[in-house]
């Protein structure tokens, strides 16, 4: 999953680097256009400029025969030349061909309307007896014979009517209207392609709102993920801990995985703990508790106030057994008295080996009223070891007991014992409680 969100996150961030490009190559054609738009109505201007400066100048001569003018024109022509000038600049703006040849036209109709103005001035010179003959332009043209035959005065009438008469206005127009139809195509072009790029930098915003929006959405997806996979597993593996159980299986797979090592860990461990404890708590031979475990019972019993009994069991004339039998028989004897003890009692009471061949039972919620239900247990019990069906040496027990009303205290155990030399002194083999004249 977290692969996946970042590889989605990749994705989504190139296609938003994607449109920002895009955008922005838009924007520069944008700008581009409107440059061009600027600069090509700056050249229509200058060839407009040039054209009229043209005429003024030749108008001027015509007018004032001042050959300065005519300096003028030519400087315009040959070293201005704004009108060509501004045609070059065009190409720079890679303006269409449809359009520029608007332009170009204009210009054509320029230079067309320079030999008029020009054949004008050579009429003038001539009609004046001016010398123009260092402009080769001038000097190159030849007058037409109709016009030599006017007499100078004619001469002058017809320079002028040649650049101030109608057939000059209308070529003057021609130029106006190609550079008029130039500007409306460049208008038209540039408009178009504002259009074209304002509906795709629109595009191109929806674009980036549905990605930003679905980047949003994996932001919070992300977000409700790492809660539900990462945090909130955490906490619950953290109460878990510690409370001391297993961990819950839940979350991502790392966790799961964490969880189950965590409690194969965890169960080892608990066995490990739980076979410590009993190792510790019970008497390897029989498996009753030993008395260690058996003193905590005591001490646990104290703080209760319910009725309980006290056995004291001692096997009798054991040393015998192990010197007769040898030890392993004794061992065996031991067993099965543990076993018996463990049969007869309730799984409520506590049978223990508290040392050699001395055996204890606490026997809960008993009363002394019930001394000969107790007594009849052991006489089962020794009668079972003294008619034994296992092979086993006879044997048996010497059992002294004593009641107490709340619990376990701490005189208890010196009754039993009292009890218990009762029974051993008087030829063993039975079960006696202590009264209060066995303390006498
Ligand atoms: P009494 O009737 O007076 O109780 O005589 P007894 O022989 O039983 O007396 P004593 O307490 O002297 O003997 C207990 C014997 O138990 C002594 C010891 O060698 C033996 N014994 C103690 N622990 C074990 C054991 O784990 N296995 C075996 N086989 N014998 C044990
Ligand atoms: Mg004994």
């Amino acid at each position: 999953m977290n692969v996946g969100m970042i590889f989605v996150a990749c994705v989504l961030y190139f296609m938003l680097m994607y449109t920002t490009i895009r955008a922005s190559l838009r924007y520069d054609a944008m700008v581009q256009a409107t440059d061009a738009y600027i600069a090509c109505g700056e050249d229509a201007a200058l060839i407009r400029e040039g054209s009229d400066f043209l005429t003024d100048q030749v108008r001027l001569y015509v007018v004032t025969l001042d050959p300065g003018c005519v300096e003028e024109y030519f400087s315009e022509v040959y070293t201005a030349r704004r009108r060509e000038k501004a045609l070059d600049r065009l190409q720079e703006y890679q303006v269409s061909e449809g359009v520029s040849s608007h332009l170009q036209v204009a210009l054509e109709n320029s230079n067309r309307l320079m030999e008029r103005e020009i054949y004008a001035m050579a009429l003038t010179a001539k009609a004046q007896g001016q010398d123009l003959s260092k402009f080769p332009d001038v000097g190159a043209v030849e007058l037409a014979a109709s016009d030599l035959a006017l007499a100078p005065e004619e001469m002058m009438e017809r320079a002028r009517e040649l650049v101030f008469g109608k057939e000059y206005q209308a070529a003057k127009g021609e130029i106006t209207e190609g550079i008029t139809e130039f500007l409306e195509a460049i208008l038209s072009d540039t408009r178009r392609l504002q259009e074209g790029s304002t509906w795709e930098l629109r595009k191109i915003m929806k674009e980036q709102n549905v990605l930003l929006s679905i980047l949003f959405v994996e932001t919070i997806l992300t977000f409700i993920l790492i809660t539900r996979l990462i945090i909130k597993p955490l906490h619950i593996y953290i109460n878990n801990i510690k409370q001391e159980k297993m961990l819950e299986i839940t979350g991502s797979y790392e966790f799961r995985y964490l969880a189950l090592t965590y409690n194969d860990i965890y169960e080892v461990n608990a066995a490990n703990e739980d076979m410590l404890r009993y190792k510790a708590e019970h008497d390897p031979l029989t498996g009753l508790i030993n008395r260690g475990a058996f003193e905590q019972v005591q001490q646990a019993l104290k703080k209760k106030s319910t009725p309980i009994a006290l056995l004291i069991v001692d096997v009798d004339k054991f040393k015998q057994v192990n010197d007769g039998y040898g030890h392993e028989m004794g061992d065996l004897i031991l067993k099965k008295v543990a076993k018996l003890l463990a049969e007869t009692f309730r799984t409520s009471d506590y049978p223990a080996r508290i040392g050699g061949d001395e055996f204890a039972v606490i026997a809960t919620e008993v009363t002394a009223d019930m001394e000969d239900i107790i007594t009849r247990k052991i006489i089962a019990i020794n009668y079972a070891l003294k008619n034994p069906v296992d092979g086993l040496p006879k044997v048996s027990l010497s059992v002294g007991g004593a009641f107490s009303e709340k619990g376990y205290c701490d005189d208890l155990y010196k009754k039993a014992d009292l009890a218990l030399y009762e029974v051993k002194e008087h030829g063993r083999c039975g079960c006696r409680f202590y009264h209060e004249e066995l303390s006498q």
